[in-house]
């Protein structure tokens, strides 16, 4: 298995280049394009031909490969399939918004929750992903928008168009089964790139040791709960793990976290349809009464829901439900005092919905 360079410490850098029979300065020169997410060797353009290309044989620069990278088409959103070292392979996403560059990265290769609606679980959990392999996954998607040219260095950590502002742990698995990793890798990217604790958004299924390990790490980031049920008897049926954390319990954790760091509470539920044996399409979690259990359980908290219509999954057995029915469950919730919204969707020509384009991969 080659070396990977972007794993190696400082001084080992410099050993592995002394050991090649270089000069000390070429480990400067190559952690520095590393830093910017150099995807191989052959964009190193101070370093001599023949070394980039002897460099290629024996190494690798980062802990991620891209193996496939789709455009949407309102040149909006793109979507990397990445290789690990190992061959398992992650989905990372970025998202240019009005706002800034947000990453969509991914915390495990699979996941282990089960969630009745995702693709990403189907093939099960391979592995968690390390505090590099997610970095690199933010460093992948610098390159995409800067290239090879260099980061300017805005000591306000302002975005610019060119820069990586936001990051959300959103993508292939529970982030909160991996989350001393997870912690280490958000403090490298607050550290090294520069985005605020505000800018970075970890979601997960209701893990409450999780939360709580959040809660006593005391950074101001956002928290996100995947709920999508508003009681624990329809959560069951879709959501494994509600098995083991209940929704009451969840959402006081949640809440506790969001209080002492006077954050927003993010909720995502995604909106359901199922096809009754007659082949109509029936609301599963999103009739009226649904909005109206969800209000009561979040009511007078500091809460955004975030309403995502069902992105559809071949292999899943749900049904997208109409526009209208989407508007009626965002009325109810906005008559009851609950800022909410309809999350856009993006990138659906691109399979942008979590593991679509793993699965599709790996089943080839
Ligand atoms: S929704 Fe998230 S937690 Fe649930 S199976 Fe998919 S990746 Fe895992």
């Amino acid at each position: 298995m080659k070396t990977v360079l972007f794993n190696l410490t400082d001084s080992e850098l410099e050993q592995f280049v002394v050991d090649m029979g270089l000069p000390r300065f070429r480990a400067k020169q190559i952690r520095e394009w590393l830093n910017r997410g150099a995807p191989n060797f052959s964009v190193m353009k101070n370093l001599p031909i023949d070394l980039r290309e002897k460099l290629a044989t024996v190494a690798d620069t980062m802990p991620v490969k891209i193996i496939k990278k789709l455009e949407s088409s309102d040149n909006q959103t793109t979507k990397f399939l990445l290789e690990l070292n190992d061959c398992e392979q992650i989905e990372c996403v970025l998202m240019r918004t009005t706002y800034g560059n947000s990453v969509c990265v991914s915390s495990q290769a699979g996941c282990a929750m089960g969630c009745k609606f995702c693709a990403s679980t189907l093939l099960g959990l391979k592995r968690n992903l390390t505090t590099n392999e997610m970095f690199a996954q933010v460093l992948t998607a610098q390159w995409e928008l800067r290239g090879d040219k260099l980061k300017d260095i805005r000591p306000n950590g302002d975005a610019n168009n060119n820069d990586v502002s936001h990051i959300v742990v959103m993508g292939t698995g529970e982030p909160l089964q991996n989350t001393q990793n997870v912690i280490g890798f958000l403090e490298q990217a607050n550290k090294e790139l520069n985005i605020s604790w505000r800018r970075i958004t970890v979601s997960t299924c209701g893990i409450i040791p999780g939360i709580d390990a959040l809660n006593a790490w005391g950074r101001p980031i956002n928290l996100a709960i995947s709920l999508h049920a508003p009681d624990d008897e329809l959560r069951t049926q879709i959501m494994p793990v509600n098995n083991r954390f209940k929704i009451k319990e969840v959402l006081d954790a949640a809440f506790r976290f969001s209080d002492n760091h006077n954050r927003q509470l993010m909720i995502e539920y995604i909106l359901l349809g199922k096809k009754n044996s007659d082949g109509v399409i029936e609301l599963f979690n999103a009739t009226p009464e649904h909005a109206e259990k969800l209000s009561d359980l979040i009511r007078g908290h500091n809460v955004m829901v975030n309403l995502i219509p069902w992105n559809t999954v071949d292999e899943r057995d749900f049904a997208s439900i109409s526009g209208n029915a989407v508007h009626r469950f965002q009325d109810i919730l906005i008559k009851n005092g609950i800022h909410t919204r309809i999350r856009r969707e993006r990138g659906a020509d691109i399979g942008s919905a979590c593991g679509q384009l793993r699965l599709k991969n790996a089943q080839k």
